[in-house]
This record gives C-alpha cells, sequence and structure tokens, in this order.
C-alpha cells in the first residue's frame, strides 16, 4: 500500500472527473464551457472540469461526468473540439511534469493502448 501524501506540496488538489483521482491542480486541465463551447482553459470563468489524461477525457464523457462537472446536459459533439484542445495541453503537462521528481508511481493503470 502506497500513501501519496505530499507534505510539501500547497498546490490545491483537484479530482479528475474522468478517474476520480485527487491530484494537484498543476497535473490536471480544466475544462470550462462557455457560449462557444468546451474549451480548455485555467482562467476562464464557469465551473470547471479537471482532467488527468486523454483517457480520462473519454471515459468522462461515457460517464456523462461533463454533464455534472458544468451542471447541464453536454452533447458528444460539443466536447469533440476539446479532445484537440486537450491534446495539446497535455502535451504540455507532461513535459512540466517530466521537470518535477516523480511522486508515487500509479502501478494500477492499464497498459493496453486500443484505438
Ligand atoms: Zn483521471
Amino acid at each position: 500500500m502506497v500513501t501519496t501524501s505530499d507534505t510539501r506540496a500547497a498546490a490545491p488538489l483537484r479530482t479528475c472527473i474522468g478517474c476520480r483521482q485527487q491530484r494537484p491542480q498543476s497535473n490536471l486541465v480544466r475544462c470550462v464551457v462557455g457560449p462557444h463551447g468546451a474549451t480548455v482553459s485555467r482562467t476562464a470563468a464557469g465551473r470547471g472540469a479537471w482532467l488527468c489524461s486523454s483517457t480520462c477525457f473519454h471515459t468522462a464523457g461515457r460517464r456523462k461526468a461533463f454533464d455534472r462537472a458544468w451542471k447541464q446536459s453536454v452533447h458528444p459533439d460539443a466536447l469533440q473540439p476539446l479532445e484537440h484542445a486537450l491534446r495539446i495541453a497535455f502535451d504540455d503537462l507532461i513535459i512540466n511534469m517530466e521537470e518535477l521528481p516523480t511522486v508515487g508511481v500509479a502501478n494500477d493503470e492499464p497498459a493496453a493502448t486500443k484505438g
């Protein structure tokens, strides 16, 4: 059993809407829905839906987690532009995360790369 208590981290924790795991805000990407649809932004006003990976984006879409996060019904079509923006955002995130020491190795993730 590995505990992931990081006493030095002052970053607020957010829950990924895909895997429901709490992670530091800096390790997650925030999605908001605005008048022109869903977008990736840390600063935009509105309800945030936090995601830790592209996998969780798809999981969240299937589970209608965006509906809950944004308190409105979300069409799958509305999420499509998000996928591309998320890919870019996660690329940035991974680059930034590689500069940090790894804390708590997640071993329970399926290694299957389908699709
Ligand atoms: Zn996740």
